[in-house]
Parts: structure tokens; sequence; C-alpha cells
């Protein structure tokens, strides 16, 4: 598993996409400014997405598989344990 390689972001409901939540501001005489990108909202359950949270999720799950992956190195599964045939071994 490489770190370095792009992950989607989840939301607590499973989702992957969301929608852009926007500001709009009036000024009198100005108009009106550019949309400013308040946050994102899951499609799926409008939610309100956040993307520290979300990145931490990540973060922990990868850690998660990584120490799963290394306690699998130090502790086989016990019924993957071969009891050796071969005394040569020692
Ligand atoms: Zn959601």
């Amino acid at each position: 598993m490489a770190l370095s390689e792009w992950s989607k972001l989840l939301c607590d409901c499973g989702s992957d996409q969301f929608i852009q939540v926007v500001s709009l501001q009036y000024h009198e005489g100005q108009g009106t400014s550019p949309p400013r990108v308040e946050g994102f909202q899951c499609v799926s359950c409008k939610k309100k997405c956040r993307q520290d949270k979300m990145i931490k999720d990540l973060q922990l799950k990868k850690k998660k598989a990584e120490f799963e992956a290394l306690r699998q190195e130090i502790e086989p599964e016990p019924e993957k344990v071969k009891t050796s045939d071969t005394p040569s071994a020692y």
C-alpha cells in the first residue's frame, strides 16, 4: 500500500460524492462577489462534510491496515503455523 497514492475521502455513510456549498455576497455599489466556497455536502446523506475528520479516518484506516499486516507478520494465525515434520530445521 503506497501512502503517496491518491485516496478518496469518504463520508460517514460511505459515499464518495460531494457537492460544493458556496455562499454568495452582495455589496451595494459593487454588486455580487464570486461564490465563496463554504464547504462540501454529501450527495447521499446531505451531511456537511468535514475534510479534516475524513482525512483522519482515512489515515486511521491505513494505519489499521498496516498494523494488521505487521501483526500477521509477527504473529501468524495459529492455524497457519505448521508443526514442522522435518527436525532438520533446528
Ligand atoms: Zn454521507
